[in-house]
């Protein structure tokens, strides 16, 4: 048999492959995104009382209406934006599903996407699948901001869609006033959609709002925006997002959906609509981490490691300059190996593999995960 690749330049995503690595060396994982510490016990009992309950058949393919009606209440409460359950809310298995059925819903073969590197790792393969035209630009190092000039400058006919990723994995990086400014004048009259990756936005530290596409109006009538519900409540396990659009965008992803995971885990849609309730649950996110970000950074500053600013997600980046002149893939595999800690390669986010010898850490751990891998880290 014969198979014709729609994927032939890729290979495993960097977070299994570290992910593997760490677990073969028996390695403090703080490569790939996800916390270490035990979710919320009320939660995982809601999730447990609604199987208990009897709902443990297909929920409706949108999503349970109870739950989607809290996200609306979360959405008008933290963006001022009124969003209808039924005509704008489509419950996803996670957000990176939720950009890939948003990337497929938009895109026709020979359309472009502008996307920035470094780049989470699945908008590059979600573009190419769908017969479409990745165009990269380089955010800026190492402040990562981006380069409005480029953008326009990549600006064709054929621009379909510019996806946006703030807070910005795996950088920190967050859009700013003016980065929304300049969006708004790079899509006015045009017919580019925007699916914003908004999957870190309650991981957002030092007091910056978040700047959701949701708090502008004219720009959420083209756009997609995606979350996860896994990195608010520390379940990635689960893979349950959601994604909001307008109401026409919306029918015509929900006609990918139905087709594609259908509908999602109902025991957890039960639980989530009750839990949502409360915006404790949620905004208590910040302070949490951004205690997690500023121990982690103290400890490292006893390290050769030096951070890079960050804003958001649960990432912090490092330059290893002072430690090695081995490229950023070869210094994380022998640190795995040597020192027992894994880290991820920031050159993995960049299409031409550019190495600016940065590595990522995910700090959302427990402190003694924390302590344990600086410790080590120590010794580099
Ligand atoms: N979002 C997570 C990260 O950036 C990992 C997601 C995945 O493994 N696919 O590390």
């Amino acid at each position: 048999m014969k198979l014709q690749s729609k994927l032939p330049n890729t290979g495993t995503s960097i977070f299994a492959t570290m992910s593997a690595l760490a677990t073969k060396a028996g390695a403090i994982n703080l490569g790939q995104g996800f916390p270490d510490f035990p979710m919320n016990a009320t939660l995982v009992e809601l999730v447990a009382k609604a199987m208990r309950d009897g709902f443990n058949q297909y929920a409706p393919m949108q999503g349970y209406l109870p739950f989607r009606e809290t996200i609306a209440e979360k959405i008008n409460l933290l963006y001022k934006h009124p969003v209808h359950p039924d005509l704008n809310i489509t419950v996803t298995p996670g957000g990176t599903y939720a950009i890939y059925t948003a990337l497929t819903t938009i895109l026709q073969a020979g359309d472009e996407v502008i996307f920035f590197e470094p780049a989470y790792d699945s908008y590059l393969p979600n573009i190419i699948v769908n017969g479409a035209i990745p165009v990269a630009i380089p955010l800026e190092y190492p402040s990562y901001k981006i380069n409005w000039e480029k953008v326009r400058a990549a600006k064709t006919e054929k621009t379909r869609a510019i996806i946006l990723n703030s807070p910005h994995n795996p950088t920190g990086a967050v859009l700013t006033e003016s980065d929304i400014e300049e969006l708004r004048r790079f899509v006015y009259d045009t017919n580019i959609f925007i699916v914003s990756d908004e999957v870190y936005e309650h991981i957002i530290l030092d007091g910056l709002p978040h700047l959701s596409i949701l708090r502008y109006p004219d720009l959420f009538d083209r756009a997609f925006i995606c979350f996860s519900v896994g990195k608010v409540f520390h379940c990635t396990g689960w893979k349950m997002g959601y994604c909001v659009a307008p109401e026409t965008l919306t029918k015509e992803f929900r006609k990918v959906h139905q087709f594609n995971a259908f509908s999602c885990f109902t025991p957890a849609q039960v639980a989530l609509a009750s839990f949502f309730q409360d915006p404790e649950n949620y905004n208590s996110l910040p302070v949490f981490m951004q205690e997690k970000r500023d121990f982690f950074q103290e400890l490292m500053s006893e390290t050769k490691f030096r951070a890079l600013p960050t804003h958001g997600s649960y990432f912090q980046i490092y330059t290893y300059n002072k430690i090695s002149k081995d490229s950023d893939t070869e210094f994380v595999k022998n640190l795995v190996a040597s020192c027992g800690v894994a880290a991820i390669p920031v050159s993995a986010f960049y299409q031409s593999g550019k190495d600016d010898h940065v590595v990522r850490f995910c700090f959302a751990k427990k402190e003694e995960t924390i302590r344990e891998a600086v410790g080590r880290l120590k010794s580099v």
